[in-house]
């Protein structure tokens, strides 16, 4: 029985880690083997007779450590070649003058989240070079990317970011009291699940995706503890993005709620589409493809 457990709890973690990271699932089972084969933390009897060490407690702690070693060792060494060989690159951890976009959180990127492919890459370089023109503040902040491996791999909650050409990015926001724009910043730390709902009057499709029993449309929102806001939806700067987006050659759509398409007066762009009942509702961010 201890033993059914013990592979239940292990083919649990295998599958987490492949849905949330692509490589982490294979780094564990890595990781047992070569914990298994080396006997790595048990080699000492002295080490093994240790208070801490000997507990079950001190045991799990240890090979937490070792696993997240050998998976940081993957993630950051061994991933980003491959990824490159296999036609993704990695967007960058820190915005530079070159190219100003950074993540919303590097925990997106400690989890391989950030690949896309190079035209991605060059076409989110364009872009964000032409928004310095309009203002050096400019900054391009990234969410949810692609996975560094296979097509068709879904990088789960978003079915369709799985080739390197969607990528989705955050508003550009405004402090509350002061109006000051927060370039470079999203609204939370996770970057999802704070809307921009529909005003009185505006068309309401989160509703009416509701009503017709799609349950999922709203569930970022529902989901989100994070309640008090400081900034708001900086409209000018985010039609500004959405505009530059929308104008390269490259990208061929875009997702955004039917209420802020028609609230930024962009009713006419046809690469702004309506993404379906579906999917998640997109008044929290902006999804690209190309
Ligand atoms: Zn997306």
């Amino acid at each position: 029985m201890k033993k059914i457990i013990k592979i239940l709890l292990h083919t649990l973690a295998v599958l987490l880690l492949t849905v949330l990271t692509q490589v982490g699932g294979a780094v564990w089972l890595l990781y047992l083997v070569i914990a298994n084969r080396t006997k790595i933390f048990f080699m000492g009897k002295n080490i093994a007779q240790h208070p801490f060490v000997g507990s079950r407690m001190g045991r799990v702690a240890l090979h937490l450590l070792g696993f997240f070693a050998l998976y940081a060792f993957v993630t950051f060494l061994i991933v980003p070649p491959l990824a490159k060989y296999g036609g993704r690159v990695s967007l960058a951890l820190n915005s530079t003058k070159d190219f100003p976009i950074k993540p919303n959180n590097r925990l997106f990127c400690l989890a391989n989240r950030h690949y896309v492919t190079p035209r991605m890459y060059a076409t989110l370089k364009d872009i964000a070079t032409d928004l310095k023109t309009t203002n050096p503040d400019f900054q391009i902040v990234y969410l949810d990317a692609n996975f560094p491996f296979f097509d068709g791999f879904p990088l789960l909650p978003h079915l369709s970011h799985d080739d390197g050409q969607k990528l989705d990015i955050a508003f550009i926001y405004k402090n509350l009291k002061t109006n000051k724009v927060t370039f470079g910043k999203s609204i939370s730390k996770l970057g999802y699940g704070i809307c921009e709902t529909p005003k009185k009057g505006e068309y309401n499709q989160a509703k009416i995706c509701t009503e017709k029993g799609f349950w999922m449309y709203s569930i970022l929102q529902k989901m989100n503890l994070h309640k008090k806001r400081k900034t708001t939806l900086d409209e000018v700067h985010t039609k500004t993005l959405i505009r530059k987006i929308i104008r390269h050659k490259n990208v061929k759509k875009i997702f955004l709620e039917p209420h802020l398409k028609t609230r930024l007066g962009l009713q006419n762009e046809s690469k702004i589409r309506f993404h379906g009942c579906h999917a998640v509702r997109h008044d929290d961010h902006i999804h690209i493809e190309i």
